[in-house]
């Protein structure tokens, strides 16, 4: 078994690819930065790529080369595509909204995973689960949100649609990961109310200690990811798992 995980730099990202290598999964890991703690701890079992997701040309033809190749070229068995990479893009009603941050996080949000998706379903013969990191804003309309929203729903419904293809040997679920302390929980309380109006919803959430930790959250993703009953639904909730 091995497994692909965008965004494994820090965050949430990085806790995946921590619990996966723990239990002995090779990764590949794809960030613009790389993961220096992780590499020093497992350095036969972690490869690394550095790309900027946001790039969707040069996402094209890394998902047709050869360093993906040689990946998938040292195990057959099943593979695993952490889509996680995200960014919570302009936070801004309309007409506030910077053209090339709408651009940017679109392209890290929902084309990069969706392309990752088709390039392993075509590449990879054998088993393949995808888990796409989404979000509750993906489920409730958020003011100041209609980015990052739009985007986590593209995710929802691009799993509700490939799992009705009914693909043999291939499970996926979008995965919303409950309210986790990372760079993005920092980014929001940093926010300007006016822009986004349910910022002091996230200060309090902080305040009273409710944040799940990157490596709790984490570790229950990878034992759905893993678990008999993964893409049994193809969107579910992190917190609503049984
Ligand atoms: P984070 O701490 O901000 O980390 C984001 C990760 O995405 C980093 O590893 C970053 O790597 C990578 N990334 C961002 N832009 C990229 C780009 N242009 N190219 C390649 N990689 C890029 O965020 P997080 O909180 O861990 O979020 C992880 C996922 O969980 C996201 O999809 C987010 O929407 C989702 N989520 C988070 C929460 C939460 O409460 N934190 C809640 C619901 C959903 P580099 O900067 O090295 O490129």
């Amino acid at each position: 078994m091995q497994a692909i995980v965008t965004g494994h730099s820090r965050g949430l990202g990085a806790a995946i690819a921590a619990e996966l290598l723990a239990r002995d999964i090779r990764v590949l890991g794809i960030a613009r930065q790389g993961n220096a703690a992780l590499a020093a701890a497992y350095p036969a079992l972690l490869q690394e790529a550095g790309l900027d997701l946001a790039d969707t040309a040069s996402l094209r033809n890394w998902l047709d080369g050869g360093q993906l190749g040689d990946f998938l070229a040292g195990d057959g068995g099943p593979l695993l595509l952490i889509n996680n990479a995200g960014v919570l893009g302009p936070m801004a009603a309309l007409e506030a909204q910077d053209a090339g941050e709408i651009a940017a996080a679109m392209a890290i949000n929902v084309s990069a995973p969706l392309l990752f998706s088709a390039a392993l379903a075509r590449r990879h013969a054998g088993e393949l689960r995808i888990l796409h990191v989404s979000s509750g804003a993906a489920r409730h309309p958020y003011p100041g949100w209609s980015i990052y929203g739009a985007s986590k729903a593209a995710l929802d419904h691009h799993a509700r649609c490939v799992a009705a293809d009914g693909r043999a040997k291939l499970r996926i679920c979008a995965l919303a990961p409950g309210v986790i302390d990372t760079d993005m929980q920092t980014t929001i309380r940093a926010s300007d109310a006016a822009d986004f109006p349910l910022k002091d919803k996230f200060v309090a959430l902080k305040a009273e200690g409710r944040l799940s930790t990157p490596q709790g959250a984490a570790r229950a993703a990878v034992d759905y990811l893993l678990s008999e009953k993964f893409g049994s639904q193809p969107v579910a909730d992190l917190r609503e798992l049984g």
